[in-house]
């Protein structure tokens, strides 16, 4: 099988192919730093932490970028209302850059405790004005932006086809916050939308640049578009975020990039659905939310709500509930346990065949649209399989957590394990060399040397493995 992907823009599932074979350039849209993340926002972080790694596990070499929004995201997603950040600032009496340090480490934590790898590249927003600001006049000077009350806007009328992502169906559409939403009479039409400002009610706007167009600031969409294109070149493999993002968010970054490049920009638009409360969608806008030091402090494991949201696939909606975390945390105690029993009486020799039986389950898993459930089911197959012995089972279920990052095995031993691993693995090639070599006395000086260590090493027609006494 090869890795098969749902890709928002054509509505199917297609066969993934990078640009670069082997390769991946992908984007993730990053939190707005106004407030805490909830878990609804984590579950999106989740399971990109996911697709990144199962594609890590199927052989490429991931290059993943991400932004912060420290600036220019509007509490409506139309240009309307105030800056997040400001609001975030003036509830709290700080200034924006206070507010956005301390919820960008709050989320790195967050991120740490659901074992969220941080990804390669992390840039703030405020980081790359001058990128903006070439951005928007070459949009100028190719006629698809104008001036207007002061604004400089993106014209959608210039555009064959605007609504790539959503196919014209209204109700397809699943749209943004809508709170504070004004008509701006600059906007030629109803659906262009702001790449800089310089003039908005807001004049108490705290962070603000100069600009051929006067002293101001950027657009949410614009910074996407223009951090992708800065670290990750002019042809992106997979961008990503929730679903709440694929309009405007989205929509507009496509109109904008490939306008401003003059062909296709990004092949696979990968988006996780919401997660609901039973009341509807969790929202941090709302104020009232679930926060992970809010599940902590009631006495879950982080890694419980990583476990429910691996549970259900990303394209389905989750509803969130105390009685279905529960669910997850059970099930999460009583696997850990078992794999820590498992540990205690670990023997026997690796099975490559068994191995690679069930190590080709679990990618069947993942490349079918990154199937986290049945990824899930393999952990539960090998427990359940009495032709493995107990270091087979081990083995495979440490190889799966590199994905489900779940710490299934306890993380020292995990640790330990691992480097035994390349340790053996490193002096079976030294061996190796020798004997070609035909340095015998080296060869078995590699063998004793392992011996002592508890380490048997078995030869086969196919080569060498080990077992641990
Ligand atoms: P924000 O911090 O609002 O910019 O959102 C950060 C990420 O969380 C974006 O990719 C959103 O699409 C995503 N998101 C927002 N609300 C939810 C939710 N209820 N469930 C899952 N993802 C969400
Ligand atoms: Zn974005």
């Amino acid at each position: 099988m090869s890795l098969k992907l749902y890709n928002t823009q054509t509505r199917t599932i297609e066969e993934f192919k990078s640009n670069i074979p082997g390769e991946v350039k992908m984007y993730t849209c990053g939190p707005t730093v106004y407030h805490f993340a909830h878990i609804g926002n984590l579950r999106t972080y989740v399971m990109e932490d996911v697709l990144e790694k199962s594609l890590t596990y199927l052989g490429y070499k991931v290059n993943r970028v991400m932004n912060i929004t420290d600036v220019g995201h509007l509490s409506g997603d139309s240009d309307t209302g105030e800056d997040k950040m400001l609001a975030g600032a003036i509830r709290e009496h700080k200034s924006v850059m206070e507010i956005a340090e301390f919820y960008t480490n709050a989320f790195k934590k967050d991120c740490e405790r659901l074992n969220v790898t941080w990804p390669q590249t992390v840039v703030p927003a405020t980081s790359c004005i001058d990128d903006y600001i070439k951005f928007v006049q070459s949009l100028l000077e190719k006629g698809f932006a104008y001036i207007a009350g002061g604004n400089v806007y993106f014209d959608v009328s210039k555009l064959k086809d605007y609504y790539t992502l959503t196919n014209h169906q209204a109700d397809e559409m699943v749209v943004g916050a809508r709170e504070g939403v004004e008509e701006d009479f600059n906007k030629r039409n109803q659906n262009d939308f702001a790449l800089w400002f310089t003039k908005s009610k807001f004049e108490s706007q705290e962070l603000k640049w100069q600009s051929p167009w006067g002293l101001g600031y950027p657009g949410w969409h614009i910074e996407c578009s223009a951090i992708s294109l800065k670290y990750l070149g002019e042809y992106l493999d997979i961008h990503c975020g929730g679903v709440d993002n694929i309009f405007p968010h989205h929509t507009n970054e496509i109109a904008q990039t490939e306008s401003y490049l003059g062909h296709k920009w990004c092949n696979y638009w990968f988006h996780i659905q919401h997660l609901n409360t039973e009341g509807g969608k969790m929202s941090k806008s709302k104020g009232e939310f679930t926060t992970i030091d809010l599940l902590i402090e009631k006495g879950y494991n982080p890694l419980a709500y990583r476990m429910f949201c691996l549970q259900s696939h990303y394209r389905n909606p989750l509803v969130f509930s105390y009685e279905r975390l529960d669910g997850a945390a059970s099930a999460y105690k009583k696997l850990t346990n078992k794999i820590e029993n498992l540990q205690k009486s670990a023997t026997g020799e690796l099975n490559k065949d068994l191995i690679l039986k069930y190590q080709t389950k679990f990618k069947d898993a993942l490349e079918n649209d990154i199937n986290t459930s049945l990824a899930l089911t393999c952990v539960y197959d090998v427990l359940k399989d009495e032709n493995l012995n107990s270091n087979t089972a081990l083995y495979l279920i440490q190889d799966f957590d590199k994905v489900l990052s779940l710490n299934l095995l306890q993380q020292n031993t995990a640790k330990v394990n691992d480097d035994l691993h390349e340790y053996i693995l490193q002096k079976i090639e030294l061996r190796k060399q020798a004997k070609a070599q035909k340095n015998y006395a080296l060869a078995d000086e590699i063998r004793n040397e392992l011996t002592k260590q508890g380490v048997t090493l078995i030869d086969t027609k196919e080569g060498t493995s080990y077992k641990i006494n």
